[in-house]
């Protein structure tokens, strides 16, 4: 594994805390740290621990809470970029490899913190995409090269990356 994809986590402070609960509109579960953040401060994505406090497996490591890049990529997933990226990963083999180290590394991640006994992961890993907050929750906590779509998504939104303070919902 290179030190590319070893997510920089923060522990979350209770501002972190309410400011997520207000992103998410809801108390935040199974929080463990602050995975990335906004250029404003606000945390944009954290990691998560494979259960829920009630036991119940929770297999997304990385959660994306910032509303206002979840709804950029909301837009991009409604716009049907998703299939061309699946249909991709049939016809370009450098692709299809990077996405299944992708899914190797989010694994063992989240296996060494609480393995779940089974080798699902999210997103459609390894062998669709269906989540893009996934993947760019992926690239943002472990950085660019940590999942090959996570970084398309990153070069998709370049033009329209929040600046200032997102963690208000969106307009
Ligand atoms: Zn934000």
């Amino acid at each position: 594994m290179s030190s590319t994809e070893l997510p920089h986590l923060e522990p979350v402070t209770e501002a972190d805390r309410q400011v997520i609960a207000e992103q998410l509109g809801r108390p935040p579960r199974a929080l463990r740290a602050v995975a990335a953040r906004c250029p404003g401060g606000h945390p944009s994505v954290v990691q998560t621990s494979p259960r829920l406090e009630n036991g119940t497996p929770f297999p997304t490591l990385y959660y994306l809470t910032c509303p206002r890049l979840t709804a950029l990529v909301g837009t991009l997933e409604a716009n049907g970029v998703m299939r061309e990226m699946t249909d991709r990963l049939a016809v370009d083999e450098d692709l299809a490899a990077h996405y299944l180290r992708a899914h190797r590394e989010y694994l063992a991640a989240r296996d060494a913190i609480d393995p779940l006994g089974h080798e699902v992961t999210a997103g459609g890993m390894p062998g669709r995409v269906k989540c893009l907050h996934v993947h760019l929750a992926h690239t943002l906590a472990c950085g660019p090269g940590a999942n090959p779509f996570g970084d398309e998504t990153v070069a998709l939104l370049a033009g329209d990356w929040p600046s200032g303070d997102c963690a208000a919902a969106p307009r």
